[in-house]
């Protein structure tokens, strides 16, 4: 039986390309998922007129019973899944009110950090040996956006890219930034502050905080999996670029075909082997680069 290959967050923007890769250049069943099914029935419908044949299920990542079922559904009809591709995320515009921008914070985090890390929990059990799992983080997501007051973001920076890091101590600093934009002492306590600073409206530091949360889950996957008896499982994090999508309010420099590129390039990485090593637990650029976090 092949093993599925799902893309989370796949009825637009950067997830839809990436269906449309995958579809296009693999044999085996390619699921788009979304968390509307008329949002996803009718990209599924737009791919099968371009001749491509991408498999359909509804997944919400924010609703744990919508990821089971998923999982559950994938055991029983391919028996396993071959990739998974984390793209699901939210962004609120720094336009948000000041009297929702904490609430704006909580929600940015729940589905882009904790909601990914739980559809890993759940999905993680069905991946075969040699599963490419790749994760959608961005430049925001780089450790050097954690800016706020010195030697506060040092001492952040450090906790975030300890090789011994845990998944607790992660969600305990994830936590530590939403106690710290409730008290409104954000910058003096290390984290970036960017509101106020900046007229543009993208991107807000929930979602930078969230997306640093997201690179630093990919290594503590790899070591994991480094421990795993499957063998040869791979994770990485990329940042696709800056693309054109509802998410960057239609602004961007790259289609989302080019923005996918990196992310689909992972996701196909052939089996590792003494003579080809693939790159396990990396942040990756939009161009292939392996960028030092
Ligand atoms: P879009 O906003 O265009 O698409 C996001 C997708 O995620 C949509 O399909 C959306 O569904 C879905 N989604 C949101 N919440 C959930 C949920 N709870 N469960 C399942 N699906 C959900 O974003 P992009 O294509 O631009 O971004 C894709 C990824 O790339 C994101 O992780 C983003 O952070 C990252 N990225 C994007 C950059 C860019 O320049 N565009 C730059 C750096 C990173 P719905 O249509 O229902 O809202």
């Amino acid at each position: 039986m092949s093993g599925g290959k799902k893309v989370t967050g796949a009825n637009k923007g950067i997830g839809y390309a990436a269906v449309m890769e995958l579809c296009a250049k693999f044999d085996g069943t390619v699921y788009l998922t979304s968390r509307d099914d008329s949002r996803g029935r009718k990209a599924v419908d737009e791919l099968e007129q371009m001749g491509l044949r991408p498999a359909y299920h509804q997944l919400d990542i924010d609703d744990e019973s919508s990821v089971l079922k998923f999982r559950d559904h994938l055991v029983e009809t391919h028996g396993g899944l071959d990739v998974l591709i984390n793209n699901a995320a939210i962004i609120f515009p720094m336009t948000t009110p000041a009297e929702s921008f904490v609430e704006s914070i909580r929600k940015t985090i729940d589905t882009n950090f904790y909601h990914t890390m739980r559809a890993c929990k759940i999905l993680f059990p069905i991946l075969r040996p040699h599963a490419r799992v790749v994760h959608l983080t961005s430049d925001d997501g780089h450790l050097l956006r954690i800016s706020g007051r010195e030697p506060e973001a040092a001492i952040l920076r450090s906790k975030f890219s300890a090789p011994d890091l845990t998944e607790q101590e992660l969600c305990q600093l994830m936590e530590d930034f939403i106690d710290a934009a409730k008290n409104g002492d954000r910058f003096e306590r290390g984290w970036p502050n960017s509101v106020g600073e900046r007229e543009d409206t993208w991107p807000n530091e929930g979602y930078i905080v969230s997306k640093v949360g997201i690179s630093a889950l990919t290594r503590i996957h790899q070591r994991q999996f480094d421990q795993d008896l499957r063998e040869d499982l791979a994770v990485n994090c990329v940042h696709p670029g800056y693309v054109i999508t509802d998410a960057t309010f239609q602004k961007g420099e790259k289609t989302i075909q080019e923005g996918a590129e990196a992310a689909c390039w992972l996701a196909m990485l052939p089996p590792s082997s003494p003579e080809n090593v693939v790159p396990k637990g990396a942040y990756v650029w939009h161009d292939k680069q392996l960028v030092d976090w």
